[in-house]
């Protein structure tokens, strides 16, 4: 039989309904039984004082395969070619070294327990060919593979979206219901046909479908005039030459908008009336990665317009390539200093409530529910947390997360 656990804390925050003060939780190995009211015979498990209990949170978008890099690629302010140069130089590298498969499982493998300290329970991974699926099964972790692909060569389409859809059939698990989703990389480095393809398999499959969009100047440059640094990038390495057709950002916008439901990564450069658009699609979300953001230097993140149009936005980290660690929390944080006028509650749903949602998670994780297992996460404060426990989470000096699910 299962061994039944209660705790208590100064504070307890569901997410899906207000923090209750004195709160606290019991569980059923990691399956919460019940959410229970403050304390009152004194003899009840307490954590130590100033702490809290919370959901795991939720990182929508990172690529695990660079979680073995100790420091980000480049430098703070590198535009996005030179830096996407950097990222084959160092693949490139990585298979002179070794076996590209065991050096990519093991970064993976780091990625996930490094996640899992910060207390993330679940994420979304781009996976990149070879897509070694099988890597996430068994975890405390929940991942979900996005099958990611590319090629703007027009020969190559069809054995690129065959190579593809043979990983799809090994991703997807039992039955009907997909455990995966699909990446169509970015829309420069996608011939049209294949993004449609890929669109249309996820729309067939009711698959989550990520697409990389608007995140550099230097793309929208390309996909307008076909022309600059990113044209310069994939002529110099014969990766595309100006007689090849490539999708406006309104074409991207428009095929994502057919899936069951879409991640747009980054959108830092979106227009006003791409953010309409956007905003009439409920299951389109965006997907912010703001130290990433802040790693680029890009122009201030729309945050408050794509909130105004009621837009969904969620957090992610992407990957070490481009970012310090996996931190889901410090991702939070950031917006919280970026944007003080953004209310803290609606910053902490994009990293639980809003990331699990945007994922399809939202039976499971992004909150403290009775009968799911999202993870179950306390953070101790160094100082007290006082009236307002969600500004502590995402401004308190923090001592340790631990989990309270899981030995
Ligand atoms: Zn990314």
């Amino acid at each position: 039989m299962t061994e039944r656990r209660e705790f208590f804390a100064e504070w307890l925050v569901p997410i899906n309904s207000p923090p209750i003060r004195g709160g606290g939780i019991r569980l059923g190995g990691s399956r919460i039984l019940e959410l229970l009211p403050p304390a009152v015979t004194g003899a009840e498990k307490f954590l130590p004082p100033n702490s809290l209990i919370l959901p795991g949170f939720v990182n929508a978008h990172t690529h695990l395969e660079f979680s073995d890099l100790k420091v980000p690629l480049g430098f703070p302010g590198i535009k996005m070619p030179a830096w996407i140069a950097e990222v084959l130089r160092y693949r490139q590298a990585q298979a002179k070294t070794g076996d590209l498969e065991i050096l990519r499982e093991s970064a993976i493998r780091q990625g996930m327990s490094e996640s899992t300290k910060f207390g993330v329970a679940a994420l979304a991974d781009i996976s990149t060919k070879p897509w070694l699926i099988d890597i996430y099964k068994g975890m405390k972790l929940h991942v979900v593979p996005l099958l990611e692909q590319l090629g703007l060569a027009p020969q190559s389409v069809v054995d690129r979206f065959r190579e593809l859809e043979t990983a799809w059939e090994n991703a997807r698990g039992p039955g009907r219901q997909p455990q995966a989703g699909l990446s169509p990389h970015a829309p420069y480095s996608l011939h049209p046909e294949l993004l449609k393809s890929m669109i249309s398999l996820g729309e067939q499959e009711d698959a989550l479908v990520a697409m990389h969009l608007a995140e550099s100047r230097e793309e929208l440059q390309f996909l307008e005039t076909h022309s600059g640094a990113f044209a310069k990038f994939l002529i110099d390495r014969s990766l595309w030459d100006p007689t090849q057709p490539t999708c406006a950002i309104d074409q991207c916008l428009e095929l994502l908008s057919g899936t069951t439901r879409g991640l747009i990564v980054h959108g830092n450069y979106l227009q006003t009336r791409q953010l309409d658009w956007i905003a009439s699609f409920p299951e389109l979300s965006l997907v912010y990665c703001p130290r990433t953001h802040d790693y680029f230097g890009h122009s201030r993140y729309p945050l408050e317009e794509i909130l105004l149009r009621e837009i969904r936005v969620v957090v992610g980290t992407d990957s070490r390539a481009s970012n310090p660690d996996l931190d889901v929390l410090a991702e939070l944080r950031m917006i919280a200093e970026k944007f003080p006028e953004v209310c803290h509650k609606t910053i902490l749903r994009m990293g639980t409530e809003g990331a699990a949602k945007a994922l399809g998670l939202e039976s499971q994780f992004g909150a403290l529910r009775a009968g799911t297992s999202p993870g179950v996460l306390a953070i101790e404060f160094i100082e007290p947390i006082g009236d307002d426990p969600v500004k502590t989470i995402l401004t308190g000096k923090i001592k340790s997360r631990f989990w309270l699910d899981r030995d």
